[in-house]
């Protein structure tokens, strides 16, 4: 494929001749292109991925296609997320080594990026807890990468002149932005063209939920500070549908949304799946109750943010290097515990944000375009929307109280004591 074709889309049919002369999957898999098998499994709402497989290897194809692949070219969407995702997982692999699939190849014209292909047994870690598997690594190291690319992408740490030229070049992500900014923070809270629930049994909850005033200007508040505030460079997506696991390894995939925003946002989304899987848990106990499973969802939250916090804190004390709370004036001046100070402020408020964006995620899941397969798979309507009302119930709860929720175990005996209410 050459940098002057035109963007086409490939096929299981075309791959083998177009990327037949690219030397780096050559390398990887082998150049005899006769042994290749192509196999298209985009599992996502978005783009196009193959797994492509020669006589000494296997890679992954990604290529964006110029609209929503869900909904079909009536809904346009460029070509250049593909162009955000390799550059946000570059950053990523660079913040924190070993957390992303790595990048053979991409072509910017083509919107493609040729990748590791994450083999069997690497799973979806939704699916994964959907099936009831208890990853013992996941947290630690989720909440290692967290804090890692969070820390190491803002002004805490990188040169004023390096981040500004990086939030410049990731601003131009305006559709991929917009997409978060309607569905997540708008479309829920109003009778959207694109929102769906199970019905009828929400339609009351639904009805309650819109007429929910301080919920309507917290989620407004909060969509005001994903806006707003342009603390570092966010995976965007980070839910459970983007991470790859095995028992012992965790991969973090799709970041196309990348876009310089609050730090909160991405723990706050990553949390809210986590809690949201414990609430479907549920309708997953045809074969055998899960309480076993709950426990663990709600203890892989405490070590997540545990982690997450010692890591952050850590980096704080040795890589402090950006032009926020400078050492020159707190360590320098042997002031330690100035720093020590500032950093339970950052991370009190990055608390306090982060219950608000993990709300507004239950909601948006719930109630919005873009569901979760934890609740989806559950056949059951009455039991789905019973495990759904409970969430929403916890998530409407954590969202308007934030201010006054301190700690993480407050918010899952919440969690506990909501999901073992009889009905809703
Ligand atoms: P989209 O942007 O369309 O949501 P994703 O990046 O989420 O696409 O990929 C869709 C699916 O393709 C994933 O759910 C996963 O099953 C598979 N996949 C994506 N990247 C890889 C990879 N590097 N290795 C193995 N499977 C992958
Ligand atoms: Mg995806």
């Amino acid at each position: 494929m050459t940098e002057e074709l035109p963007f086409e889309a490939l096929s299981v049919e075309t791959l083998a001749a177009r990327l037949g002369g690219n030397d780096a999957l050559c390398a990887k898999i082998g150049k005899d292109t006769d042994a290749w098998k192509v196999r298209e499994v985009g599992d996502g709402n978005l783009n196009l991925v193959f797994i492509v497989e020669g006589a000494s290897g296997a890679a992954v194809v990604k290529q964006a296609l110029p609209y929503v692949r869900l909904v079909g070219d009536s809904w346009p969407l460029p070509l250049k997320r593909s162009f955000f995702e390799y550059h946000a997982l570059t950053r990523q692999e660079a913040r924190a080594p070993g957390s992303v699939p790595a990048i053979h190849y991409f072509d910017e014209r083509q919107a493609l990026i040729i990748m590791e292909y994450l083999a069997p047994p690497h799973i979806i870690l939704r699916r994964a807890l959907i099936d009831g598997r208890q990853l013992p690594n996941i947290a630690r190291d989720i909440g290692l990468f967290i804090a890692r690319t969070l820390f190491r992408g803002s002004d805490l740490h990188m040169a004023a002149k390096d981040r500004k030229a990086d939030l410049a070049l990731f601003a131009d992500n305006v559709e991929l932005c917009d997409i978060t900014e309607s569905l997540v923070f708008s479309d829920p809270y109003f009778d959207a063209k694109m929102n769906r629930h199970t019905s009828p049994q929400l339609d009351g909850l639904v009805a309650e939920l819109r007429a929910d005033r301080d919920l309507k200007v917290e989620a407004q508040r909060l969509k005001h500070l994903f806006a707003a505030n342009a603390e570092t460079l966010l995976h965007g997506d980070l839910h459970s549908g983007s991470i790859m696991v095995t028992d012992t390894e965790t991969r973090m995939i799709d970041p196309e949304f990348a876009f310089y925003g609050p730090m909160a946002f991405d723990v706050g989304m990553l949390l809210a799946n986590f809690w949201m899987s414990f609430f479907s848990q549920r309708g997953h106990e045809q074969e055998g109750r899960r309480d076993a499973m709950r426990a663990y969802l709600l203890e892989v939250t405490t070590e997540t943010w545990a982690v997450f916090r010692a890591e952050f804190s850590h980096l704080w004390r040795t890589e402090r290097t950006g032009m926020l709370y400078q050492k020159s004036l707190f360590e320098d001046q042997g002031d330690r515990l100035g720093a020590e100070q500032a950093l339970d402020h950052v991370l009190h408020q990055m608390w306090t944000d982060l219950l608000g964006f993990a709300g507004i995620e239950v909601h948006r899941r719930i109630l919005g375009l873009a569901h979760n397969a934890d609740f989806e798979t559950i056949a059951d309507e009455d039991l789905r929307a019973s495990c759904e009302a409970k969430a929403l119930k916890f998530g409407r709860h954590i969202a308007v109280n934030r201010r006054q929720i301190h700690s993480i175990d407050e918010v899952n005996n919440l969690a506990t004591l909501i999901e073992q209410e009889s009905s809703i």
